[in-house]
């Protein structure tokens, strides 16, 4: 198509060329190329491109060509919806501007205080960013003077509709003298903002970025079906499996920040929740952590994300689907910044897949499903880094202390090295065993309830309609794992299984789930929060002459326990009964 073209071939000055060559940046990026050298030649200009392509330096360079340094007077105006894009753009100007003796840059927002900002406004900065609420203000109180302004520039337009600052961004452009120019750009063109470049724009030239791939972000998208684990266990799962530098895991409320925060906390992530209600400072803080490394995962809202670029992260998790599907695209533009690829994973629950199709629509292709990470690729990235771990120690050269400690091992245990070794691997993996338990089966949760099958294969083929009523209880059925000591080679099968648990417990066998038969042994899923002692009855139940030896092997259960310790009523809340050790039938 068109030759490659320099920043030097779009007429820039040495200031600028070099401050740009110091960023690393070679050629412009395709907007730059057709925006800088229309705004240099006065047009207003309405440009139509992606995040992460560049806009900032498309419409920042060709006005700072144009400031007039002597001038201590605003005449670059940009407006932006975010605090954080209003500071990000500034830093930007300031970093392009860097070789420009005597221009000064200012961002203006809301939570600043008033004094500070004006005392700023007297300096004379030259390119002012600002938020439009804040803008207004300074413009109603006539603390911001645009009577020398020549250029005002929309950032991401649409995305001031969508918060709906739209009104005051008129307003903004209402009061501004006519003599400006004028540029607008927005990854879409709904009606409003079509209706503002009418209204205040004069012939503008429109440049519109296609997704190529030098401009569209390399972004791997998958999403996973919520299915056999909850998000709060999978999501440790996905984390574990993935390669990222930085994540950002996106929740739909401020308390799903805090919880999800929690749970990776627990599982040794350095993390923090960006939500709302966190102060401009902290939340300004919390990103600068994220930048240098401090802290490797952010659970967002979508409102405390938005604008936030660091080009650390390179993995997005919609821990909550969005309800539209432009959030979605404005999410996972947070990876794949500056041309790096990204990669974004979307979980979706079996009632949301209609936004999933809408999202597809959106972005024009399908998202392919990913399976959770299984068991054996979890242990194989766990042991992977635990030898990794053992070969550094063999390297490092103070182990002979350590030799004398294993020849008294030794000679306590009376056993040889092999074993003392294999028993000391089964310590050192506290924390992520190297072992996990069989992965539960996926199925989901309702149709469980719903069918009276004993075949768990049964049960998946079930129809997907379901009453209001039955979605609203679909998440108190959860179930839990259970290990028996019988498997193929004692000759048992799923009938015998299912009879001896029913029979025995007292327990219809629609709550019972599925069975999986190994050689030695089997898992069957259960109500989750079985009380202990009806475990204990379990492990005497016989199944084909041979006692069962019932134990809990899916994780979940340490939740169930926690809530109803010792002490317990005579039947908790999941219907479980221990009258006369006869346990009835869970009553959901
Ligand atoms: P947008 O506003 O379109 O989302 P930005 O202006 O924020 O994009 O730019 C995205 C990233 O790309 C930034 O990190 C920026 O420094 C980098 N960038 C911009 N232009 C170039 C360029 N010509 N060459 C290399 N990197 C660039
Ligand atoms: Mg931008």
């Amino acid at each position: 198509m068109t030759k490659e073209i320099s920043f030097i071939d779009l007429g820039l000055s040495e200031e600028i060329l070099n401050a740009l060559n110091d960023l690393g940046f070679t050629k412009p990026s395709p907007i730059q190329a057709e925006c800088i050298p229309l705004l240099l030649e006065g047009n207003d200009v309405l440009g139509m491109a992606q995040t992460g392509s560049g806009k900032t330096a498309a419409f920042s360079i060709p006005f700072l060509m144009n400031i007039d340094v002597n001038l201590k007077a605003p005449q670059l105006l940009v407006l932006a919806p975010t605090r954080e894009l209003a500071i990000q753009v500034a830093d930007a100007c300031a970093e392009y501007s860097k070789y420009v003796k005597g221009v000064k840059v200012l961002a203006l927002y809301g939570g600043q205080r008033y004094d500070v900002q004006l005392r700023a406004l007297k300096q004379g900065p030259q390119i002012v960013v600002g938020t439009p609420g804040r803008l207004l203000d300074h413009l109603n109180r006539k603390t911001l003077d645009l009577s020398n302004l020549k250029g005002l520039v929309l950032d991401e337009a649409d995305e001031m509709l969508r918060m709906g600052f739209i009104d005051d961004v008129e307003s903004i452009m209402a009061t501004i003298p006519e003599e400006h120019q004028t540029a607008l750009f927005s990854a879409t063109m709904p009606a409003p903002i079509r209706r503002i470049t009418k209204r205040f724009m004069h012939n503008p030239k429109e440049v519109q970025i296609k997704g190529t791939k030098q401009t569209a972000p390399d972004i791997d998208q998958s999403y996973w079906l919520v299915r056999g684990m909850r998000k709060n266990e999978a999501i440790v799962r996905f984390l574990e499996a993935e390669d990222f530098d930085a994540a950002i895991i996106f929740v739909r409320t401020k308390t799903a920040t805090l919880e999800v925060a929690e749970v990776l906390e627990k599982h040794g992530y350095s993390c923090a929740a960006l939500n709302g209600d966190m102060t401009q400072q902290l939340r300004e803080q919390t990103l600068d952590r994220l930048r240098n490394g401090r802290l490797d995962i952010l659970i967002a809202t979508d409102v405390a994300a938005r604008g936030l670029d660091v080009e650390r992260i390179s993995l997005v998790i919609n821990y909550d689907i969005t309800l539209d599907s432009e959030s979605y695209v404005h999410r996972i533009g947070r990876t794949g910044r500056a041309g790096r690829a990204g990669r974004a994973i979307l979980f979706v629950d079996s009632r949301e897949r209609r936004l999933l199709k809408n999202i597809e629509q959106t972005i024009k292709k399908p998202i392919p499903e990913v399976a959770l990470p299984s068991k054996e690729l979890l242990e194989k990235r766990r042991l992977a880094k635990f030898t990794q771990q053992v070969q550094q120690q063999l390297e490092s050269a103070d182990l002979e202390q350590y030799q004398t400690l294993l020849e008294q091992i030794q000679a306590e245990s009376g056993t040889d090295l092999e074993t003392i070794a294999t028993a000391l691997l089964r310590l050192a993996q506290r924390d992520r065993p190297l072992i996990l338990p069989p992965d539960p089966v996926f199925k989901p949760a309702r149709e469980y309830r719903d069918r009276d099958g004993r075949n768990g294969e049964r049960r998946l083929r079930g129809d997907n309609r379901e009453s209001p009523k039955r979605r609203e209880r679909r998440d108190v059925g959860e179930m839990d794992m259970y290990r028996i000591e019988i498997g193929k080679e004692n000759g048992v099968e799923v009938r015998h299984i299912v009879g001896a648990i029913a029979n025995e417990a007292d327990i219809s066998s629609r709550y019972i789930g599925n069975i999986k038969l190994y050689e030695t042994y089997s898992t069957v899923e259960l109500p989750k929060g079985m009380p202990k002692d009806i475990l204990k009855h379990f492990e005497r139940v016989r199944v084909l002459n041979q006692p069962m030896k019932m134990s809990l092997v899916a994780g979940k259960s340490s939740e169930g326990k926690r809530g109803r310790k010792s002490n317990q009523p005579e039947s908790d809340d999941k219907g479980f009964a221990k009258k006369r050790g006869r346990p009835t039938a869970p009553k959901f």
